[in-house]
């Protein structure tokens, strides 16, 4: 059942660098007015929209007369803190004309994964929203690093939703979804309306599909619905080519829909299933698999085996013996010591490792099932 989206009110929108430059690198002054038409529209009918928006880089290359073609590190972002000057004045503006408040959030990774950056920038956009603002959302490519980025704002928008608990996340592309093959290839892609569930099968057609598609490609925009519908939700993803493309959509237009998953969990666990920063992994056995489906923590015992290089209180992937994940929690040892107790009694460990640990390998509190 297709969900309704009516009802959402609260909606991130995430808007593409393609959508709004031209191929000259100049900003699309007539779409993005356009857009913000359907922001005022959405905000006058009592909901809030928070925008995550791409295109500081793009358009500092521009200004400051940068070759076309891959940039270094620093010429990003150098070219970021240009661009992003521009980008957000363009939304103060545009904004401005509805009489809406422009606010300008820029974050790096660690403002999603470290807890308590977290929920300081949680707090702050909920500020934003109460007091009727739009804020406008980009990673802070100025300062970040290859390493310390999300690198992509199809992740970063989807964890902003998780963030927020936002109802619905609308990824806005020049491609008007998932197709089960590149559309117009040999094999004749087909349009997929409706993903009541991310497959195995699914993920495998956005890697096929992916380098066609531009800028971030399907792949993050996977990565991104797994973030979103895990944390209960909604994800779509749209074509934004035209002009006033949320109104479109809100009228029946194309999209690809990623339906939420189970039950809402609580804030603590919605940030532990959407981490982009996992440091390991746990292979358990079945009777361990149905010990967690039943809502128990988990043992030692039932582990089989791990990898990565994790410390006590890092997230780790839960997988059963098919590899398939059905887990994620914070492991309550580091990986030197859960070496050493995998597979044993947990009335073994205080002897094991010379002092009387937790019982459990991830508490079922520190645990969300996937
Ligand atoms: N943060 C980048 C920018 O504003 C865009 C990242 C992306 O395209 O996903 O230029």
């Amino acid at each position: 059942m297709k969900p309704d989206w009516h009802s959402a009110k609260r909606i991130i929108i995430k808007i593409g660098s393609s959508l709004l430059i031209d191929e000259e690198g100049r900003l699309k002054d007539k779409w993005l007015s356009s857009l913000i038409e359907d922001v005022a529209k959405l905000k006058g009918e009592g909901r809030e929209i928070v925008l995550v928006s791409s295109g500081a880089i793009g358009l500092g290359r521009k200004r400051l007369g940068l070759p076309a073609g891959a940039l270094k590190l620093e010429e990003s972002q150098a070219a970021a803190a240009v661009g992003q000057v521009t980008l957000a004045h363009a939304y103060e503006e545009r904004l401005k004309a509805h009489d809406l408040i422009a606010a300008q959030v820029l974050v790096t990774l660690g403002d999603t994964e470290k807890r308590r950056r977290y929920l300081n920038a949680r707090g702050t956009i909920k500020t934003l929203l109460k007091v009727g603002a739009v804020p406008v959302v980009n990673e802070n490519d100025t300062v970040a690093t290859s390493e310390i980025r999300y690198g992509d704002n199809d992740r970063l928008a989807a964890r902003v939703a998780s963030m927020m608990t936002a109802d619905l996340l609308i990824v806005l592309s020049d491609i008007d979804g998932l197709y089960t093959a590149p559309p117009g290839s040999a094999k004749g892609g087909e349009h997929l309306s409706q993903i009541a569930e991310i497959t195995p099968e699914i993920e495998a057609m956005a890697g096929a599909v992916g380098s066609d598609y531009g800028s971030g490609g399907m792949i993050t925009k996977i990565l991104a619905a797994k973030i979103a519908t895990r944390a209960g939700v909604h994800m779509l993803i749209a074509s934004g080519t035209a002009l006033n493309p949320v109104s479109a959509l809100f009228e029946g237009g194309k999209a690809s829909w990623f339906h939420a998953q189970g039950n809402p969990v609580t804030s603590r666990k919605r940030w532990i299933a959407g981490g982009l920063e996992t440091r390991g992994e746990l292979i358990i056995d079945a009777g361990a698999a149905r010990a967690l489906a039943a809502g128990k923590s988990l043992l030692p015992a039932g582990i089989k085996n791990l990898s990565g290089t994790f410390s006590r209180g890092d997230v780790v992937i839960v997988r059963d013996e098919s590899g398939r994940e059905v887990a994620r929690g914070l492991c309550a040892y580091d990986f030197v010591e859960a070496e050493k107790i995998i597979g044993r009694h947990s009335n073994d460990i205080a002897r094991i490792l010379g002092y009387k640990g937790r019982a459990a390998m991830i508490h079922r509190d520190d645990m969300v099932l996937l």
